[in-house]
C-alpha cells in the first residue's frame, strides 16, 4: 500500500499538489512523541510534505484552537492531525471539532463520523479501523456473513471499526457484536467470533480460551509493560496473549508490527485523499 501511495503522490506532485500533513503535538508524552516521529518518517519515505508543531504541556486551549485555525488556512497543509491525548486543561472535543472537515484526516470531526456511519466514501475513515479493514481485505480474509466481535467502543477504534464491518462492500457485510467494560461474561462472546478485533488497552487480556479455534485475531492494543531484561526497561504487548491465541487462531497480528504500521499507512492514504480535493480541474 505504501508503494501504491508513493505512485499516487508522485502523480499529484506532477499536477502541482504536494500532499502535506501537519501534526500537532502538545506536551511530552513519550508514546505520542514516538508516534509522531514514525508518522513523519513515513511521510518522508512516501514523498509527502510534513510539519510537526510541538507545543508545551501548559498550552492554553485558545492557543491550540488558534493554531488549528492557522493550519485550516494553510494551503501547504491538506491533513491536520492532533495527537491524542491532550493535556487536561484542553477540551479535546473543541480542538478536534475545530479542524476543517476537509482536512480532518483522523476522521474525528462529527461531519466525517456521520459520513463514515452512513457509508459515504467522501468521509475520512479513522486510520486504525480503516487499516484493520484493509489488513483483512488484503490478506484475503472474508468478512461477508461472518461474525465479527469488536472488543472496545472508543470513538477512535471500536465504534468506527464496527461501522466499517457493517457496511455493504469489501471488508464489510459482517454480523457485528461490540463488547465493552460492562459486557457480562466477555469470553462467552469472544468465543463466538470468526473475526475477533480487540482494542481495549489491557495487556494480554484476551487469553487462548477466549478465542474460537480457527478464528482470525486482530490485536489493536499497544501496552507498555515493565521488563528489566529489555534495554528500555519495558516491552510492548497487545491486548491479546499472543502465544496462547496463536495456538488456536487461523491468523493473528503481532504487536508491535501488525495494526500500528497499517494505521500510519492509512493516515498517509487519508492525506492523499484530502490533497486530491485541491487539485485544479484539468
Ligand atoms: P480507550 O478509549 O481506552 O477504549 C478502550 C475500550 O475498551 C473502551 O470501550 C472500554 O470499555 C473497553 N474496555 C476496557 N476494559 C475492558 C474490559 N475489562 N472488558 C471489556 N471492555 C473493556 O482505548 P482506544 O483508544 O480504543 O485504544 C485501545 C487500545 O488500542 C490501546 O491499547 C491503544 O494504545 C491501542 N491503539 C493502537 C493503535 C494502533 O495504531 N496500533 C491506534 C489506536 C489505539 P468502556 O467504553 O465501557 O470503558
Amino acid at each position: 500500500m505504501r508503494a501504491e501511495l508513493a505512485g499516487e503522490i508522485a502523480a499529484l506532485r506532477r499536477r502541482g499538489v504536494t500532499p502535506g500533513l501537519a501534526a500537532v503535538l502538545v506536551g511530552d508524552n513519550p508514546a505520542s512523541h514516538a508516534y509522531v516521529q514514525m508518522k513523519g518518517r513515513a511521510c518522508d519515505e512516501a514523498g509527502l510534505f510534513h510539519e510537526t508543531l510541538r507545543l508545551p504541556a501548559a498550552t492554553p486551549e485558545d492557543e491550540l484552537v488558534a493554531l488549528v485555525d492557522r493550519l485550516n488556512g494553510d494551503p501547504r497543509i491538506h491533513g491536520i492531525l492532533v495527537q491524542l491525548p491532550l493535556p487536561p486543561q484542553v477540551d479535546a472535543r473543541r480542538v478536534l471539532h475545530r479542524v476543517d472537515p476537509r482536512k480532518d484526516v483522523d476522521g474525528f470531526h462529527p461531519e466525517n463520523v456521520g459520513k463514515v456511519a452512513m457509508g459515504d466514501p467522501s468521509g475520512f475513515r479513522p486510520a486504525t479501523p480503516y487499516g484493520v479493514q484493509q489488513l483483512l481485505i488484503r490478506s484475503g480474509i472474508e468478512t461477508k456473513g461472518r461474525h465479527a466481535v469488536v472488543v472496545g467502543r472508543s470513538l477512535v477504534v471500536g465504534r468506527p471499526m464496527a461501522s466499517l464491518l457493517l457496511q455493504d462492500g469489501p471488508g464489510g457485510n459482517a454480523t457485528v457484536t461490540v463488547c465493552h467494560s460492562r459486557t457480562r461474561d466477555i469470553g462467552s462472546v469472544t468465543r463466538l467470533a470468526d473475526i475477533l478485533i480487540v482494542a481495549m488497552g489491557k495487556p494480554e487480556f484476551i487469553t487462548g480460551d477466549m478465542v474460537k479455534p480457527g478464528a482470525v485475531v486482530i490485536d489493536v492494543g499497544v501496552n507498555r509493560v515493565d521488563d528489566p531484561t529489555h534495554k528500555k526497561g519495558y516491552r510492548l504487548v497487545g491486548d491479546v496473549n499472543f502465544a496462547e491465541a496463536r495456538a488456536v487462531a487461523e491468523a493473528i497480528t503481532p504487536v508491535p508490527g501488525g495494526v500500528g504500521p497499517m494505521t500510519i499507512t492509512m493516515l498517509l492514504h487519508n492525506t492523499v485523499q484530502a490533497a486530491r480535493q485541491w487539485v485544479p480541474a484539468a
